[in-house]
């Protein structure tokens, strides 16, 4: 079986959703990237078992952050969603609210149901961490993600492990 998946990467600028993007498909890692306006995306073939492919388009919202909401044209026919803050800044983290009730005002999966979506704390190889892990699991909770993971694109922690699960909870949901 083959499957093509669309998936969102949205959050705050500077959180890091390039760099996990760019960690998940070329497994590399920079402090610069080549700055985009508009939506870039990248493909990336997993292959889950010998008989299931799947194929992923990673949208990234290059430098439409700060507008701070984006397009139905962007969301539409999403499969998946990953919510990202960055773990060392607090204000990331309530901004993530904001863009989870964006993208449920505007995309639904063809049954209804919400877009599964993760939220990703990333940066996790840094200092100080400002919001509480109990703070985030309740928030996780209150506001319909899946589930949360903290990654480091930098250090290459959890990034595949967060796309794995976020990849199985399209599976079941189709
Ligand atoms: P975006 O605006 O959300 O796409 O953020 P970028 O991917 O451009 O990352 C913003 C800055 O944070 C860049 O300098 C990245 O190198 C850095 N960065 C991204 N992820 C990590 C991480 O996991 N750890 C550390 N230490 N820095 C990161
Ligand atoms: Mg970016």
């Amino acid at each position: 079986m083959e499957f093509l998946f669309k998936i969102l990467f949205v959050g705050e600028a500077g959180v890091g959703k390039t760099a996990l993007i760019r960690r998940y498909v070329d497994n590399v890692f920079s402090y610069k990237y080549r700055y985009t306006i508009g939506v870039d995306f990248a493909l990336k073939v997993v292959d889950l078992d010998e008989k299931t492919t799947v194929r992923l388009q990673l949208w990234d919202i290059a430098g439409q952050e700060r507008f701070g909401v984006m397009t139905r044209v962007y969301y539409k026919e999403s499969a998946a969603c990953v919510i990202a803050f960055d773990i060392t800044e607090r204000r990331t983290f309530e901004a993530a609210k904001k863009w989870k009730a964006d993208l449920d005002s505007k995309v639904h999966l063809p049954n209804g149901d919400p877009v599964p979506c993760i939220l990703v704390a990333n940066k996790c190889d840094l200092e100080p961490r400002p919001v509480p892990r109990e703070e985030i699991d309740q928030f996780v909770r209150d506001n319909g993600f899946v589930d949360w993971f903290e990654t480091s694109a930098k250090d290459a922690i959890n990034v595949d492990k967060a796309m794995k699960f976020l990849i199985y909870k399209v599976l079941n949901s189709n």
